[in-house]
């Protein structure tokens, strides 16, 4: 086991070597830095790869594999999920890596000008290339019930495309006559909007309080800016998160930072023995989004949340003086058939990210074409959210993720909502105090909970498992579709 352990923790910190430099090129480095780090960081990845599939790292995990099945002490998980990745790495060959590597590169360089030219035409190749290349990556990864589960796993291990299907169907079925329901309202209902310029270093300062307030730790962790807010966990130790700040739109900011800073809080809170072992971090992508959404939506568009801030808030903002912590919180919930996901509503995020899912399952399938996913698009956006897009830009090319190869990941946005829906109950049930201390500006009961729940276990189990042991119920889309009810219902009228 200690031989095994001791090339893991070595794999592990090449590939934390590798997120730091990722880290920097996305904050620090200047442009002129990118060929040299592009380079850098495919020699630190070869080297990892190289040192993971080793013939005696197989052999070390052979050896310890059926004696670590059905276990949840620390080391049996720890060979589960090396077996799982081992699995996974081995089974693809070299030339199709190196292949789906190259592909995505290009793809994500013509994706950044197709999009620019709003011309999904030039694309397109690229694309057919990408899923070519996947549907051979999900063949020889081989034996899975549905071809999706082999591109899910990377994702959300331990749960089947089967799985995802029953949720999404729960999901879709509440989902799409309550959003139609909020949007044939929102023309009369009074949702205030703030206008005017916000001040950058005062949306930074406010990031920084309310981050400092849910518990997190800027000892052990820092924020910056970068283009697109995310978090990267180098180890408990060292957290680091990014926002993005826009002078007209300081909610923007201020729930990037309270997203990022939910997924930097699991980072910072992992059991302190899991360290250094890829153990270390968050559960499943789902587990790890289901963070975010929680402290960004059901604490950070709350009524407690602005009883709490809406006074520093004017006093940062001193043209916001004439809204109340009702305005605030009623603006910060407001509602509409957007196009583009990254800017859609709490509510209507769901049926975004099913779009996605369902598009990439008939893409799988071969029902729909690469070429026919402008069609495609437009008719599930009409028929979801009640839009079509007027260009490919604001519809299917508006996501990098199918140029990066990340086919399989869009769900986890979506499960991570329900997830966070059914966790936030099971807190509340235990620790009644919650709601109260939010509004003292106080997160840590909440924290308490998730650290005792969640947090500790790092990734020692998948979603359904990790929900069943912090909620003893299994994971399903209820708890979720009743909370946006209750509160959408509450805020429109319906
Ligand atoms: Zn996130």
């Amino acid at each position: 086991m200690d031989a095994l352990k001791d090339r893991l923790i070595e794999v592990h910190a090449l590939g934390k070597a590798a997120d730091l430099l990722e880290w920097d090129q996305e904050v620090m480095m200047p442009r002129g830095g990118a060929e040299a780090r592009a380079r850098h960081l495919a020699v630190l990845k070869k080297t990892a790869h190289e040192m993971f599939v080793a013939p005696d790292t197989g052999r070390l995990i052979e050896a310890l594999a059926p004696a670590a099945e059905g276990k949840d002490d620390d080391e049996s998980a720890l060979v589960r999920l090396a077996a799982r990745e081992w699995r996974r790495r081995s089974r693809q060959p070299v030339e199709l890596v190196e292949a789906l590597t190259r592909a995505t590169a290009l793809a994500q360089e013509e994706w950044f000008e197709a999009r620019k030219a709003s011309d999904f035409a030039r694309f397109r190749p690229r694309l057919e290339e990408i899923f070519a290349l996947k549907r051979r990556q999900a063949a020889a990864l081989g034996d899975f019930p549905d071809p999706y589960d082999a591109w899910l796993e990377e994702f959300e291990p331990e749960m089947s495309t089967a799985r995802v299907d029953g949720l999404f169907a729960e999901m879709k079925a509440g989902l799409i006559p309550l959003v139609k329901a909020v949007l044939a309202k929102t023309a009369s209902a009074r949702v205030p909007e703030l206008h005017g310029r916000y001040e950058i270093p005062a949306q930074r300062r406010l990031g920084l309080e309310v981050a400092r307030s849910m518990g997190f730790d800027f000892a052990r962790g820092r924020l910056d800016e970068s283009a697109h807010p995310f978090s990267s966990g180098i180890a408990v130790g060292d957290v680091r998160l990014t926002t993005r700040y826009d002078e007209r739109l300081p909610f923007s900011a201020l729930y990037g930072t309270m997203h990022e800073a939910g997924h930097g809080l699991y980072d910072q809170n992992c059991e302190p023995a899991l360290k250094d072992t890829p153990l270390t971090g968050g559960a499943t992508m789902a587990v790890h989004e289901s963070q975010s959404r929680m402290w960004e939506n059901q604490v950070g568009r709350s009524r407690e949340f602005w009883r709490r801030w809406r006074g520093r808030f004017v006093e940062l903002f001193p043209q916001a003086a004439a809204f109340s912590a009702e305005d605030l919180y009623r603006a910060s919930n407001r509602v509409e058939a957007s196009l583009i996901r990254v800017e859609a509503d709490e509510l209507t995020y769901g049926l975004h990210v099913l779009i996605r899912f369902e598009l990439e399952r008939e893409l799988l399938s071969g029902r729909t074409a690469v070429a026919d996913l402008p069609r495609a698009w437009a008719e599930k956006s009409k028929a979801y959210l009640g839009v079509v897009p007027p260009d490919d830009a604001r519809g299917v090319l508006q996501d990098v993720h199918w140029a990066s190869g990340l086919i399989g990941y869009f769900p986890t946005y979506a499960v991570g909502n329900m997830i966070s829906a059914q966790l936030w109950n099971a807190a509340l049930a235990a620790v009644p105090g919650i709601p109260a201390a939010i509004e003292r500006g106080d997160g840590k009961p909440l924290l308490g909970w998730l650290v005792e729940n969640v947090h500790r276990h790092g990734r020692k189990f998948g979603a359904d498992e990790l929900v069943r042991r912090a909620c003893g119920a299994k994971l399903t889309a209820r708890p979720y579709l009743d909370y946006l009810r209750a509160k959408y219902g509450e805020l429109y009228g319906l």
